[in-house]
């Protein structure tokens, strides 16, 4: 039977180049691969996935904010590294630590002209966001005339590539939608590219824009989720390989006799006699309440024990009354049987969410 130590992430890196083996081998060869590891690479560890993305081909970088491209810069990536979301309190940080903002309003893109030119760069490059239906961040294609007009006054910054992101593209309902995106995001290109009178590198696609739209891969994509082997349906979960897997170790057992309770609140409150077993991760690590009183179960030596009362900030409890286990024995949150992403369905979320919420307190390991 298994033993544990302490609750750990275990980063499976076989597994990692298995998915990216396979996202790669959904696209052309000639087209650029963008490896999302923004938010500490889903929860796991932005640096190590990086190097180990870096060492197979991978062609660019995201992360979402300017501290996670210095974390990755200052550990040794030298591939270029977009910034989904710069604020301009950090440009100048940015752009010593040669990162790629994703530019989205004019009032940015002014802003981050004056910044670069306040250092003496020439063409520095940028990329520009368009908004084609998320309605989140991004220009407007009417506003194209303006941007061309500030691009053409300067010389310090210059327009490598052109963005939009999709609402939807895991959703068969709306195909249309997508299609409408894609529609749009093709016309502010072409227009674009009339402008600036230049051919710029185009992303809009993400993991399920890969699978499913492959004829807008234009000339890189970008991929988080899959990456980590959850595809959003369970067609491509089946192809890839879940690269987290967390574990912990059964803490005490305590046999509790009928009409005693469990946890803060007494929200268990036991019918029979039952055998339940302390887990050292909670709520402060990102199991949050919402899995516990009895709606999610946790795996012991391949057996299901439901997680009982209100989930505590550094404790669980769970009923392993039918499961031959003890103290010191190893447990499985969620990895490659029972995935994040059925443990996040149990209450009611998305695999992104649960596991980036994963606290750094939990030890990351490396296999693999
Ligand atoms: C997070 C993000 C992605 C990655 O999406 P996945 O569904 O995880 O592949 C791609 N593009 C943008 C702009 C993002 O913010």
């Amino acid at each position: 039977m298994a033993k544990a130590e302490e609750t750990i992430l275990e980063i499976d890196l076989k597994a990692l180049g298995h998915n990216y083996t396979y996202l790669r081998s959904k696209i052309k060869p000639e087209t650029k691969f963008m490896a999302v590891v923004k938010a500490y690479a889903y929860g796991s560890d932005a640096l190590a996935i990086a190097k180990y993305l870096e060492n197979l081909g991978t062609d660019y970088f995201a992360v979402a904010y300017v501290n996670e491209g210095v974390t990755l810069r200052e550990g040794g990536i030298t591939a270029p590294i977009v910034v989904l979301h710069p604020q301009k309190v950090h440009f100048k940080t940015l752009i010593r630590k040669n990162l790629q903002p994703s530019i989205y309003s004019k009032a940015i893109l002014s802003d981050f002209i004056a910044t670069a030119k306040e250092l003496g760069k020439t063409d520095y490059p940028i990329h520009l966001k368009f908004n084609t239906g998320l309605n989140r961040l991004g220009f407007s294609d009417h506003e194209l005339p303006d941007i061309a007009t500030i691009i053409q006054q300067q010389n310090a910054v210059k327009v490598i590539a052109l963005l939009s992101h999709l609402a939807a593209t895991e959703d068969p309902n709306e195909m249309d939608f997508t299609d409408l995106q894609l529609k749009r995001f093709d016309a502010v290109c072409k227009k674009a590219d009339t402008l600036f009178k230049s051919n710029t590198l185009k992303h809009v696609l993400n993991t399920s824009g890969i699978i499913n739209y492959p004829h807008a891969q234009y000339g890189m994509v970008r991929s988080g989720i899959g990456l980590y082997g959850y595809g959003n349906e369970a067609h491509i979960d089946a192809e890839l390989q879940p690269v987290m897997t967390l574990k912990t170790i059964i803490a005490q057992k305590h046999t509790i006799l009928p009409g005693e309770s469990v946890g803060y609140n007494r929200k268990y409150k036991s019918e029979h006699k039952t055998v339940t077993a302390t887990l050292p991760l909670g709520h402060a690590d990102g199991i949050g309440r919402q899995y516990g009183q009895g709606k999610t179960y946790v795996s012991i030596h391949g057996k299901a024990a439901p997680i009982i009362g209100n989930v505590c900030m550094d404790m669980i409890m769970i009923d392993v009354t039918d499961i031959e286990c003890e103290e010191g024995d190893e447990v499985i949150i969620f990895g490659k049987e029972l995935t994040a992403h059925e443990f996040s369905k149990t209450a009611q979320t998305i695999t992104y969410e649960l596991i980036t919420g994963l606290s750094q307190r939990i030890k990351r390991i490396l296999k693999n």
